[in-house]
């Protein structure tokens, strides 16, 4: 059996059990009867799942996998952790993050103004607030608010030039002043797609002379006993953890001489995000080469040892990982709407009397292939199809030998990979795109996956369901977008291999996993598709599951409304050129009115009709 490599990314999450993906949590249900469930109530198109359970699992894991490691070597320091809103902004997401990490004192880290707002309106009594990125008088001014209302926030200094911002407000604003933290600029850097984010020449931070002068500064201006933290952050998604090692022992370091040069309550360090996320499906192609675990140990370890050596007490420790939070708990499952094929029969062929000679020479080549020939008669074959479409051109052969040839060709490749059992290999790489399956998905990549279009990344792909069956057809994936970037391709290194359906009589949904980090925000309204529509699935004590707090993607006049369009006006044109058109009848016009506000109403998505 296929398994899409479940094992290799699932975390034990999901389970494929009688064909179907199944939910490994409660009474186990499979994703098909909860997507089927949606649907019934209307829901058409693509549904995007959120599963509370699946933040909770990652939640517990980091704070348990770090306080073992606190406990195992003995450390002083506490740990704690913040969730950075950027990863994830939505509503149904960031309150489930809140009510699960509530036991914990799990707290949220902001970048902008509006990321801020959401921090003072929800984040837990107590918990941290950390606020990165660069700042204007007004952003630092909400965080003097926010401390005003009693939460425990840490703004984070990027630059030299936000310090004197901060002085200023503490004049107007006064007591109580929120928590200064700094942030570092490491010669080291992390590595992958997203490394750009540390390193000597990256946006943010402060060099070590600028470390000084900023000491300097917040001792004039009487804040120093607000500096309290020191904070890094080496890139998403660090695949390798060696460049982590190196920062944690330059970070280190930094905080135990900023400590013996008088910053009197610096406590903590604050390790950015960074923690990886499982995405590939094969077991030969991890993204990430440690588990959280080593991770944890590791940072302990380290800062234990520096501490030590250089006689400072051991600092708290702040994590801001989001993609390792996030990532999982949001699920895609689209329909397939079509299956566009290259796929020709024999029978389809209509020989004339009287063929071109070169049609005639490409049946004989067809018929008389064999194990022995069959490289020198493929190569033959596309020789003569290549003639055959010049002939096209020239206008020396009519549409039916162009279409002959096509089938011919096929059946020719068909037989062809059969018969050389993988010598050629070469040449059955490109023939095997050429026979390649496109399956029409309803859903926008750019919508929902834009990091694949963006960055190349991958994304857990399955069916979820006739998973007992063999899936039989390489397939690439289209959008419904219309551009041709909305497309998913596999070749032969790294197959997607999809069932035979047959979308008259059955149902056929592909998944795409971890989708729950940055692809909902960054996802962009190409061709007005926006997010799709979501639903909770949220399980009881018994094992139940609720499906709660669904949102329809937006209709087609929300749409319109977002875009500022004028919706009146639409409305008022659309009305007038049905009243004004000749071409529709007296009596019509009402029902075909009513017919396009139905229309209006609806979203975005194509709605298989069947299903
Ligand atoms: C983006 C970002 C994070 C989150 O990074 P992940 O890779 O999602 O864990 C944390 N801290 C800062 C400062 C960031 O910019």
């Amino acid at each position: 059996m296929i398994n899409y490599g479940i094992d290799v990314w699932g975390q034990e999450s999901f389970i494929i059990e009688d064909g179907c993906v199944k939910v490994n949590y409660g009474n186990k249900p499979s994703l098909v009867d909860i997507v089927r469930e949606i649907r019934e109530n209307g829901h058409k198109g693509p549904v995007l799942l959120r599963f509370p359970h699946l933040i909770e699992k990652q939640i517990d894991l980091i704070y348990d996998k770090f306080n073992s490691a606190f406990n195992e070597f003995g450390y002083q320091g506490k740990f704690n952790a913040v969730f950075p809103l950027k990863v994830n902004q939505f509503p149904n997401f960031v309150r489930q993050v809140v009510k699960l990490g509530k036991p914990y004192g799990y707290g949220l880290e902001a970048g902008s103004k509006a990321e801020i707002i959401i921090a003072m309106a929800y984040n837990n009594d107590n918990a941290p607030i950390t606020v990165n990125g660069f700042k204007d008088m007004e952003m630092i001014s909400l965080c003097f608010i926010a401390a005003k209302m009693g939460h425990n926030i840490t703004i984070t200094i990027e630059g030299i030039n936000e310090l004197e911002l901060i002085i200023e407000v503490a004049k107007r604003l006064g007591d109580p002043v929120p928590n200064i933290g700094l942030r570092m600029r490491l010669h080291s850097v992390g590595m992958g797609m997203w490394a750009k984010s540390g390193g000597i020449n990256s946006k943010f931070g402060l060099t070590s002379t600028e470390l000084i002068e900023a000491m300097d500064m917040l001792k004039s201006a009487s804040l120093l006993e607000k500096f309290n933290m020191i904070h890094f952050h080496i890139g998403s998604q660090m695949g390798d953890i060696a460049p982590l090692k190196k920062a944690l022992r330059e970070a280190g370091n930094i905080y135990a001489e900023l400590k013996k040069s008088g910053a009197v309550n610096l406590n903590a360090i604050n390790l950015g995000g960074g923690i990886a996320v499982e995405y590939s499906q094969q077991a030969k192609k991890m993204d990430r080469n440690y588990k959280l675990e080593e991770f944890a140990n590791d940072v302990v370890y380290l800062m234990k040892g520096i501490a030590a050596a250089k006689g400072v007490n051991e600092p708290d420790i702040y994590t801001e990982s989001g993609r390792f939070i996030a990532a999982s708990h949001a699920v895609l499952v689209a329909p397939v709407l079509e299956l566009f094929s290259n796929e020709y029969e024999s029978k389809e062929l209509r020989l004339k009397p009287q063929n071109p000679p070169l049609v005639e020479e490409l049946l004989d080549l067809l018929e008389s292939m064999n194990d022995k020939n069959a490289g020198e008669y493929m190569h033959d074959a596309i020789d003569h199809m290549e003639s055959l479409l010049t002939l096209f051109d020239l206008g020396y052969v009519d549409l039916q030998d162009r279409s002959n040839t096509e089938i011919l060709l096929h059946l020719i490749t068909k037989k062809f990979i059969s018969l050389s059992g993988g010598s050629y290999l070469k040449e059955i790489k490109t023939l095997q795109d050429t026979l390649q399956e496109k399956y029409l998905l309803n859903f926008s990549i750019f919508q929902s996956v834009p990091d694949h279009w963006g960055l190349g990344q991958n994304f857990p792909i399955m069916p979820i369901h006739k998973l007992d069956e063999k899936p039989t057809r390489s397939a690439n994936i289209w959008d419904i977008t219309c551009d041709s970037d909305g497309e998913i391709t596999f070749n032969i290194k790294n197959p997607l291999f999809l069932h035979d359906v047959d979308l008259q009589s059955e149902d056929y949904f592909v998944a795409f996993f971890k989708v729950g980090a940055y692809q909902e925000v960054l996802g962009m309204q190409h061709n007005l598709f926006t997010h799709p529509t979501e639903a909770t699935v949220e399980f009881d004590e018994s094992g139940g599951y609720e499906i709660k707090d669904i949102i329809q993607a937006q209709n087609l006049i929300d749409i319109l409304d977002d875009m500022d369009y004028d919706i009146k006006e639409i409305e008022i044109r659309l009305r007038h050129k049905i009243a004004d058109s000749r071409l529709i009848s007296e009596e019509k016009k009402k029902e075909i009115m009513g017919e396009l506000y139905v229309y209006l109403s609806e979203n975005n998505y194509l709605r298989t009709v069947q299903f």
